[in-house]
């Protein structure tokens, strides 16, 4: 269930970290913008194992989390429940700034011997998205349903669907991956007497069919799995998260991606992130809403080759040097901000292996 999909999410962000450290040495502060008014931020983090070095594309190490816990604890974030975000995008009220949501995907069991004692211990809520088949195979490094169900009675743990069979749901017709969300949704209800009502795409790995799917199934919001800050205008089928493992697992990657703010943006192209072979290469672009920073000072990376960034205006289109490669393409697009933040906008485009 482990993908290639972390290479790219590993070069994507070591380009961004690169540029942003450019950034702050060539870009002088007070960018002399003003930030929109209903400005909120917030981060969400998704791990996989924890010290299972055997696996360091997606794993985290022991002495990286108990760092990352005592960052969040103790720095000028405020680690809430995911629900809380869901809610203020469902018109609730806005989260505190730098709120920060734990996610961790698969329900490897390592998250039950590993990383719930300090969880537990640093009194820190986190949502775990469980994926059925692989706890009904009885795979011997994953959880078993006591351990989940040990997990969900618990007050800081949430349970999201994260399907069934793992699959790239994308790639299925959406009646194959509506039965399977379902099926997990239906084993979830068996094993802890209760149906999730939030879902993590297998991957994340999305199109608009899927979207469309999920919300049609009664869920209040999905995740992807890519980088990129929420905030009041994020669309509640389509919210990225930041991939922590053992490489990209410095403090320094944390407080920028938990800093981060939202990058405002309209017409937002191309809709659908899952690319037919006619739409690959996409055009791909967005507007920046007005005031929300001075457009020269956006930056752009992929871990595709060439991409070109061109402005007209507020307008930004992203070329591409050519097709899309099978799989998984990410961009990243990056602002300066007040304080040292960043504005944060992140992509993922699939195309059919
Ligand atoms: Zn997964």
């Amino acid at each position: 269930m482990k993908p290639s999909l972390r290479l790219s999410a590993v070069i994507s962000w070591h380009r961004a970290i690169l540029v942003a450290v450019m950034f702050m040495l060539a870009v002088p502060a007070s960018p002399g913008w003003a930030e929109a008014q209903e400005d909120w931020g917030a981060a969400i983090l998704v791990y996989h194992r924890f010290g299972e070095q055997k696996h360091p594309s997606t794993n985290t190490k022991l002495d990286q989390f108990k760092a990352q816990l005592a960052e969040l604890s103790l720095g000028p974030y405020r680690v809430v429940p995911l629900r809380e975000i869901v809610a203020a995008l469902r018109g609730g009220s806005a989260p505190p700034d730098r709120a920060v949501a734990i996610t961790v995907d698969d329900a490897y069991r390592s998250v039950y011997e590993a990383a719930w004692p300090l969880l537990r211990e640093a009194g820190l809520p986190f949502t775990l998205f469980v994926s059925t088949d692989l706890i009904d195979q009885g795979a011997p490094d994953l959880m078993t349903w006591a351990q989940v169900a040990e997990l969900a009675q618990s007050p800081l743990v949430t349970i999201g669907n994260h399907s069934a069979g793992h699959l790239h749901l994308p790639e299925h017709a959406a009646e194959k991956a509506t039965a399977d969300i379902l099926r997990a949704q239906n084993r979830l209800e068996q094993k802890l007497g209760f149906a999730p009502d939030i879902f993590a795409y297998p991957f994340g790995e999305l199109s608009l069919d899927l979207k469309a799917a999920v919300r049609e199934l009664g869920f209040k919001a999905a995740f992807g799995q890519y980088s990129g800050a929420i905030g009041p205008r994020s669309d509640r089928y389509e919210l990225p998260r930041f991939a922590m493992n053992e490489e990209f697992g410095d403090l320094e990657r944390l407080r920028v991606a938990t800093s981060s703010l939202p990058l405002p943006v309209e017409d937002l192209m191309p809709k659908d992130p899952f690319l037919k072979p006619s739409a690959n290469p996409p055009l791909a672009g967005f507007t920046l809403r007005p005031g929300v920073g001075n457009p020269s000072a956006l930056a752009c990376y992929s871990n595709a080759e060439g991409l070109r960034v061109e402005r007209l205006g507020r307008r930004v289109e992203l070329r591409f040097a050519g097709p899309l490669a099978p799989g998984r393409t990410r961009v990243n697009c990056t602002l300066p901000a007040a304080d040292g933040r960043w504005r944060w906008l992140g992509r993922q485009f699939l195309v059919a292996e």
